[in-house]
């Protein structure tokens, strides 16, 4: 039995990581042409725990030809929605029974703490595959009646069908690797695609064990295919594959900006989840302590590696310094660990990467003037840890102000009216999120249609619902996913008109 930090891992995910890793392409479990490897690296501890294979360019032809096969030629093309539902709610089954494996695999892999990873990552996964699952038998057109001002002594009859947009492939990112995985499988697979899957290099395992339970699932072989390997390898390769008809894609906006680019070359479809800077604003009447602890969720939860983090606090000066002292002491009472650690709130950042991007803008924030009320450093030990951070004193022209940190960073300002804080939470180029917290309805009415962000949460952040679509204005993306919403960045729209 594999002891990680001390804690002893399940059996499971022993039995899995004493296996060498394999990609899923066309039904087989293999190893990439190149026959190169990538190392996984515990980030609690900085050292290689593992390898999955490096997948390039080759091993992405191999498995578009193997998702394009299944589409076309495979059982899978003639098979009748209400048999897709069974699959996905069969593999939805799969994920719960194996859910502790997967929580420990998302611990391990990415540094987050496992309880977040059993009751967040793998409870919304489950829960999507199956609210998925019934959208399989929903799928449908309308009819309509057609007139034709030139022929009007004939009659016509018009209807609509949607079909499965084709060969999916998608590319995802590591903060949330099994979760943003089934965000891409399910709709895809309850439409009728198949697809070709990259996990980001960060975080490969949990998308490779999901792979084998699409197989115990019983899909036919070739409908999810996962290479794993470097996006300027393997995910730019199957952005810019002329074999497919969409690139779902959730990552940086800068990255997000050249996978749109190549799949617009080949006039392929895509759909873009990117980057945020989501602002929190408490209104002068909420309770503090609430906006507080509202607050620190907001910005902490996942170490702040969250798309749609509460990045910006904006509290009513009335209440500023209440707020800020009260979150600063949640911040600093967080328990710090490595991610298996059960008790752990705060787990390491998932690279070293990301840790020194992240104590980077921190630097920059306090060379430029900013104070950390709690905070500030990174954390002791050889994981990538950053200790949960408060800054003030910022101005809005800052780079911490204005740029994704994508870790454990809050910048607090007060502000003095309800404009003005409206204008400011929209002075970004991103438009995720945001969050409102306050009782006064009228005055949460009146904000909540000035706040250019594709979700806007009140008294609440980061609550998400499988029925509700999920997506971002401006440089936050393209497409919403979740929700009926999706079905339609799945499949593409017919428009048949009979002359009878
Ligand atoms: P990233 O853009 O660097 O990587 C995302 C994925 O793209 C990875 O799989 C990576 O391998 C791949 N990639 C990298 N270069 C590529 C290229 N040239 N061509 C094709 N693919 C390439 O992002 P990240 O650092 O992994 O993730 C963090 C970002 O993701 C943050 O900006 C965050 O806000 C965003 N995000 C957005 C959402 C959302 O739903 N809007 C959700 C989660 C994360």
């Amino acid at each position: 039995m594999k002891m990680f930090h001390g804690v002893e891992l399940s059996a499971g995910t022993a039995a899995f990581l004493a296996c060498p890793q394999r990609m899923l392409i066309g039904g087989e479990l293999v190893d990439a042409v190149s026959g190169e490897t990538l190392p996984v690296v515990d980030p609690a501890s900085g050292e290689v725990f593992c390898r999955v294979p490096a997948g390039d360019a080759a091993d992405i032809d191999r498995a578009v030809k193997a998702a394009r096969h299944a589409f076309e030629a495979g059982e899978w093309s003639r098979m009748r929605p209400v048999d897709r539902e069974r699959l996905l709610l069969r593999l939805a089954d799969l994920l719960e029974a194996n859910a502790q494996e997967l929580a420990e695999l998302e611990a391990i892999d990415n540094g987050k703490p496992v309880t977040m990873a059993r009751h967040v990552d793998v409870a919304l996964s489950v829960d999507f595959l199956r609210y998925m699952a019934g959208w399989a038998t929903k799928i449908e057109g309308s009819t309509m009646d057609v007139s034709v001002p030139l022929v009007r002594d004939r009659e016509f009859f018009g209807f609509t069908r949607r079909e499965p947009i084709g060969v999916v492939g998608a590319i995802i990112p590591w903060n949330f690797p099994l979760l943003m995985a089934a965000w891409k499988v399910g709709p895809a697979l309850a439409a009728g695609c198949t697809m070709v899957l990259k996990p980001a290099e960060e975080t490969p395992l949990s998308a490779l064990r999901f792979a084998e339970l699409v197989q115990e699932a019983g899909y036919p072989p070739g409908v999810l295919n996962v290479v794993t390997g470097h996006g300027h390898t393997a995910g730019a390769a199957l952005a810019a594959h002329k074999g497919i008809e969409k690139v779902a894609f959730t990552g940086s906006t800068e990255i997000g900006k050249l996978v749109g680019k190549a799949a617009l070359d080949n006039m392929t479809r895509v759909s873009l989840e990117l980057g945020g800077k989501s602002p929190v604003i408490v209104l002068d009447d909420a309770d503090p302590a609430v906006a507080a602890a509202g607050a620190a969720q907001a910005i902490f939860f996942n170490q702040g590696q969250v798309c749609t983090a509460g990045s910006r606090l904006y509290v009513h000066r009335s209440r500023f310094d209440e707020v800020v002292e009260q979150l600063s002491a949640i911040a600093a009472s967080m328990k710090i660990g490595p991610g298996i650690d059960p008790t752990t709130q705060i787990g390491p950042l998932v690279s070293a990467v990301q840790q020194q991007r992240v104590m980077g803008y921190i630097h920059g924030g306090l060379e430029d003037g900013a104070r950390a009320a709690s905070g500030g450093s990174a954390g002791e030990g050889p994981g990538y840890f950053v200790t949960p951070t408060v800054l003030v004193d910022t101005r809005d022209n800052m780079r911490v102000v204005r740029e994704e940190i994508f870790g454990p960073v809050v910048v607090a300002m007060p502000y003095e009216d309800l404009d003005e804080v409206a204008r400011r939470a929209n002075d970004t180029p991103y438009g995720l999120a945001a969050s409102i917290w306050s009782n006064d309805l009228s005055r949460v009415h009146r904000l909540i249609p000035k706040i250019k962000a594709g979700t806007v949460w009140v008294n609440c952040h980061n609550i998400l619902d499988n029925a509700m679509p999920f997506g971002g204005y401006k440089q936050s993306g393209i497409g919403r996913e979740m929700g009926r919403a999706v079905l339609d960045l799945y499949t593409e729209s017919k428009s048949v008109i009979m002359m009878l």
